[in-house]
């Protein structure tokens, strides 16, 4: 045997290729930390990922907005029928209270966040995503995350509590307490949607909360930023 061909025997570059082009296709295939190198490469894999079933139904698969080198991640649940149309996280109702929220403390969601979700795919008639979705997606955030770099994490509502940090304790416990993962400032706040159901701004309302935590958020960034 030649020495060329045995060392291409050490090779494995053609087979990581191979393997890493399965990963949308397999929901065995791992998907280790350094994957990826962009969200434009997650971006890719996502739009013809069938992980799970609910590839079969999207019209785009829905990986974020807003500014990639901000210091906070806000991960919402999944895509509803307006993301699944445009591509891009919270843009109907939700969205626009979820913009006039972050205004209300001086943020501006295009410069000053990145928005995700926990999953991708739009679950039909907005259902919530099932535990198998959640897990098939999961490594897709975790890589969004690790890319991102964010210094503060915004958990909005219960499943994305559950689906980052599988904590399934209800979001009226523990929003606005800290929660240390990873090296990073996670916050479980009220979902947008639910304070649409929930329009009170009397004290002790969920509006009223919001409007508590996302002083404390605010006050952690400025703090934060002080210290570079
Ligand atoms: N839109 C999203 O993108 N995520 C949600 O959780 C709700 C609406």
């Amino acid at each position: 045997m030649s020495s060329d061909l045995q060392l291409s025997l050490f090779d494995n570059s053609q087979n990581t290729s191979f393997v890493t082009d399965s990963i949308p296709t397999n929901v065995k295939i791992p998907i280790p930390p350094g994957t990826y190198q962009n969200i434009q490469q997650i971006t890719e894999h996502c739009n013809r990922c069938h992980r799970c079933e609910l590839g079969n139904s999207r019209t785009h698969a829905v990986i974020g907005r807003g500014n990639p080198q901000a210091k906070i991640l806000i991960v919402g649940e999944a895509p509803g029928q307006n993301e699944d149309e445009t591509g891009l996280p919270f843009v109907g109702r939700s969205g626009q209270l979820l913009d006039k929220i972050l205004e209300s403390v001086g943020l501006n969601t295009e410069t000053d966040v990145f928005i995700a979700n926990v999953i991708k795919c739009r679950p039909p008639n907005n259902r919530p995503p099932t535990a198998k979705e959640i897990e098939a997606c999961k490594p897709y955030l975790l890589e969004q995350i690790r890319i991102l770099d964010p210094k503060i994490i915004l958990l909005t509502g219960a499943t994305a509590l559950k689906g980052l940090l599988s904590d399934k304790r209800p979001i009226s416990k523990i929003r606005g307490q800290w929660i240390e993962w990873e090296n990073r400032l996670c916050m479980p706040i009220f979902h947008p949607s639910y304070l649409l159901r929930n329009p009170s701004r009397e004290p002790e309302t969920p509006k009223w909360f919001m409007w508590q935590d996302m002083q404390v958020i605010k006050a952690k960034l400025d703090e934060l930023k002080e210290q570079l």
